[in-house]
């Protein structure tokens, strides 16, 4: 009878160190596994060259290593990337290399559709059909480190969780994604250069300022008027903005770093003065910037980008009350790979 092989890369290096042990060999083995699995992306145990001929057979009897597949990639003309990602199920998410003069960005996915009910977003119609699993997040990330170094020869500088899914819905996975991308064994890289965007789950915020997690908080916000937020936002109805407030005041306090307040603009939804006020009131609470995003339409023309006069408006209230803004133009609309935009269209 076949036995269904066990995914390598669900163990520990302890666990892996034990498995060797058990087998009768070096515990230092687990190591050299460790590093061919997570440092170096091996897909296949053929390639890790310094084990034996017969560990390595050993291995494949065993294990299968469940990786990714980039399945297609497309290039925007602004140099923005995007890759579908098959899944070992056949699922697919997308993930996007974004670069910049000096970076190169990393924006990925934690879930394969969504949790949540966002109006304005192409990814929250497929749905939640899965979390993504810790490596599948760390893979994308080492897929697009490779990209970086082939197309801007340079690593990845930074990472977004502003993907597919809603990442504080998929907490422990996304966290030990980010264990593994910030440790020496894997990508190295500093927590201070990945940023986790969420619309606001206010249990897993204070859950994080507890876990003293190193990363950066974005916030999803749009607005700051409850029956306005609910409209577009239908999940603020079971998480309003005073618990939302309220775990961002726990957060600073336990954290001390600010959080970032990613909104977008629309005509006739959240353009009046009254918006503006109030988010300038919701500002105040917590030591905060604001990043206004231009809106990436989807289809239906139910939403439309707000006229730049309100924009400047807004620009103009916040910074007279001593707030940070800036305003982000989007990349990589030609190929669907701006914010919200990623729906598996292909
Ligand atoms: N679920 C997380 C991360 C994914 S969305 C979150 O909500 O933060 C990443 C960002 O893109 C969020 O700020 C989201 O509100 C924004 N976004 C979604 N759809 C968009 C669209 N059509 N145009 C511009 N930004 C959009």
């Amino acid at each position: 009878m076949a036995i269904k092989k066990k995914d390598i890369r669900a163990l520990t290096k302890d666990q892996l160190r034990a498995f060797f042990e058990k087998e009768g060999d070096k515990a230092f083995r687990g190591n050299q596994v460790y590093e061919w699995l997570w440092s170096k992306g091996a897909h296949v145990f053929e390639d890790m060259t310094n084990l034996s001929k017969e560990t390595r057979q050993m291995l494949e009897d065993n294990f299968v290593i469940n990786h990714i597949q980039v399945d297609t990639m497309q290039r925007s003309n602004d140099g923005t990337v995007k890759n579908a990602v098959r899944l070992h199920d056949g699922l697919i998410v997308e993930s996007v290399l974004i670069p910049t003069e000096t970076r190169t960005t990393a924006c990925v996915s934690s879930q394969v559709g969504c949790s949540l009910d966002c109006k304005f977003c192409a990814t929250a119609r497929l749905k939640r059909m899965r979390n993504l699993n810790p490596d599948e997040i760390y893979d994308q990330v080492l897929a697009i480190d490779k990209e970086s170094k082939l197309y801007f020869n340079r690593p990845l500088s930074n990472i977004v969780f502003m993907g597919m899914g809603e990442p504080l819905m998929n907490y422990n996975n996304v966290i030990k994604a980010i264990d593994k991308i910030t440790s020496p064994e894997g990508l190295g890289m500093s927590p201070k250069r990945i940023v986790v965007s969420t619309s606001g789950v206010p249990k897993i915020i204070k859950k994080m300022a507890d876990d003293e997690v190193k990363f950066n908080l974005a916030v999803s916000l749009h607005s700051a008027i409850d029956e306005v937020r609910t409209t577009i936002m239908p999940f603020n109805e079971t998480f309003p903005l005073k618990d939302l407030r309220e775990a961002l005041e726990y957060w600073y306090e336990k954290t001390q770093r600010k959080i970032t307040y990613e909104y977008v603009v629309w005509d006739g939804i959240n353009d009046s003065q009254k918006d503006i006020d109030a988010l300038v009131r919701f500002c105040k609470y917590v030591p905060c910037k604001v990043n206004i995003i231009e809106y990436n339409p989807i289809d239906d023309g139910q939403f439309q980008q707000a006229k730049s006069a309100a924009i400047d408006d807004y620009i103009y209230h916040l910074e007279r009350n001593r707030i940070v803004v800036n305003v982000r133009r989007s990349r990589g609309k030609d190929i669907d790979a701006a914010c919200g935009q990623l729906a598996n269209k292909s």
